[in-house]
C-alpha cells in the first residue's frame, strides 16, 4: 500500500492574531457547520478515490481546530476512519490554543484516536501575548496543559516565538524557563516573520527593512540579538534534554513530530480543506483558497473532476486552484532545501533512489564549497548542516537552488 500523510484544515479563529498570515478567520457556527460537512465530503472522496493508500499520519491545523465543538472533531475523524485505512500507530495531531479547550473536548479527542496535542502559546509574558493580539493569558494556558495532561494527553507540542517587538534575550529565557518547568514532549520556536498584509507590517516593516540590512532597530531586535535569542533556545533546550532535530523543533527523544518530518522528507501527503495543499507524486495542488468558493463547489458537484495534463491522469479536483507538475529539477531541489533543514541532514542513498543519479553529480561545486567553508559535512553517507551552518541556513539552503549553482 501507498503510504500518504494526511492534513485537515480548519481555517477558523476566535480572533485574528495581530501577525498572522495563515488563512484563517472568524466564522459563525452555521458556517463553520456548513464547511465541516464540505471537508467530510471532501475526505469521502478522497477515500473512494484512493483506495489502497495506508494513512501514517494525521494532522488537524488551523486556524484553531479546538475552538470547534466537540463532535464536530468527533465527527470529522469517523470521516477519516471511514475513509481511509490508518496505520496502528499513526500519530494523528490537534492544534489547539489556550482557553479554547475543555475537559469535554480532549476526552473527545481522545476518544477519536488523536494522540498528540500542538498547543499555541508564544510566549509566557502577558504583556508579549497582548502586544501579538494572541486572545489567551500564560494562566490560560497553564489551565489548557494540565487539563491536557489530566486527560491522559502524553506527546504535547508547545508552540513559542521569539523576535517579537521590544523582546530581550532575558524575555525568551524567562518564557522558555516557565515551559520547560512543564517538561512538555516538543517545543516549536519560531522567529517572528513580519508578513505583508497583517497589522504587524503596517507597523514594523520599516523596522525589518533596517533588520535586514543590519541597521539599528527601534522595536524589532537587530540581527545579532534575534542570533543570540536562537542561540539562547537552542542552549537551554539542549540542556534540558532536547534534541535539536530541525532548525526551528526540539523534541524529547522519541518524539519528534512525524508528520513535519514527512514534509521535510518530501513524503506524500494530501491536504484537505480550504487552501490546504498536497504533494502526491509528481504534483503540489493547492485548494481554493475563498471560503464561499469553496462551500458553493460542494453545493454544485458531487463527483469531482479529474483533470487530464498531456494525457496524463494528474491528481487534482475542481476544487484545486493551483496543480503543479514539478519538473526533477524542481524536485530536487525541494529534497536538498527541505532535508537540510533537518539536524539528520539528507542520506546521499535517498538521493540515488529518488533521482537514479549521486548527488554529487548533481550539487558537487555547492557541497564543496559549502563543506569548504566550514557549513555542512558529508560523513557515513549523510549530507548534513554543521552549527555554523545551521546559523546561517537560509544562505546555505540557497546554494541549492539550481539556478544558483550552475549545474542544472
Ligand atoms: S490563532 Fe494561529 S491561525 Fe489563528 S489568528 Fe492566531 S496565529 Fe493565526
Amino acid at each position: 500500500m501507498r503510504q500518504m500523510q494526511l492534513y485537515l484544515h480548519i481555517p477558523f479563529c476566535m480572533k485574528k492574531c495581530l501577525y498572522c498570515d495563515f488563512l484563517s478567520f472568524a466564522e459563525d457556527e452555521k458556517t463553520q457547520d456548513a464547511y465541516m460537512d464540505a471537508l467530510i465530503r471532501e475526505i469521502r472522496y478522497y477515500g473512494e478515490r484512493e483506495k489502497d493508500v495506508l494513512i501514517s499520519t494525521v494532522y488537524i491545523g488551523g486556524g484553531t481546530p479546538s475552538w470547534l465543538k466537540a463532535d464536530r472533531i468527533m465527527a470529522l475523524m469517523q470521516a477519516v476512519r471511514g475513509s481511509f485505512a490508518l496505520m496502528t500507530d499513526a500519530e494523528i495531531t490537534i492544534e489547539c490554543n489556550p482557553g479554547t479547550v475543555t475537559e469535554e473536548k480532549l476526552a473527545a479527542y481522545r476518544a477519536a484516536g488523536i494522540n498528540r496535542l500542538s498547543i499555541g502559546l508564544q510566549s509566557a509574558d502577558d504583556a508579549e501575548l497582548r502586544l501579538l493580539g494572541r486572545v489567551h493569558t500564560f494562566a490560560q494556558f497553564i489551565r489548557t496543559y494540565e487539563l491536557a495532561r489530566g486527560s491522559g494527553f502524553t506527546n504535547i507540542n508547545v508552540d513559542l516565538m521569539s523576535g517579537l517587538p521590544g523582546q530581550t534575550v532575558r524575555a525568551v529565557r524567562a518564557t522558555l524557563q516557565k515551559v520547560l518547568m512543564l517538561r512538555p514532549e516538543h517545543i516549536s520556536s519560531y522567529s517572528l516573520i513580519v508578513e505583508e498584509g497583517t497589522p504587524f507590517y503596517d507597523r514594523y516593516h520599516a523596522d525589518v527593512q533596517r533588520q535586514q540590512a543590519g541597521l539599528a532597530t527601534e522595536l524589532l531586535p537587530t540581527e545579532d540579538e534575534a542570533y543570540e535569542m536562537a542561540k539562547a533556545t537552542e542552549h537551554m533546550l539542549s540542556k534540558a534534554g532536547y534534541e535539536h532535530y530541525e532548525i526551528s523543533n526540539f523534541a524529547k527523544p522519541g518524539y519528534a513530530c512525524r508528520h513535519n518530518i514527512g514534509y521535510w522528507r518530501r513524503a506524500e501527503y494530501l491536504g484537505l480543506g480550504l487552501g490546504a495543499a498536497s504533494l502526491l507524486g509528481e504534483y503540489r495542488c493547492a485548494n481554493r483558497r475563498d471560503l464561499a468558493e469553496y462551500l458553493r463547489l460542494f453545493r454544485q458537484i458531487d463527483i469531482l473532476a479529474l483533470r487530464q495534463e498531456n494525457g496524463e491522469q494528474c491528481p487534482a479536483s475542481n476544487l484545486h486552484a493551483t496543480v503543479e507538475k514539478l519538473s526533477v529539477k524542481a524536485q530536487m531541489e525541494e529534497f536538498m532545501f527541505l532535508g537540510l533543514r533537518l539536524t539528520e541532514g539528507v542520506y546521499r542513498e535517498d538521493f540515488e533512489r529518488f533521482f537514479r543519479i549521486p548527488v554529487e553529480s548533481v550539487y558537487g561545486e555547492p557541497l564543496r564549497r559549502m563543506a569548504a567553508a566550514g557549513l555542512l559535512v558529508k560523513r557515513e553517507g549523510r549530507i548534513y548542516l554543521t552549527g555554523r551552518g545551521r546559523d546561517v541556513s537560509n544562505y546555505v539552503l540557497a546554494q541549492f537552488l539550481l539556478e544558483e549553482t550552475k549545474t542544472g
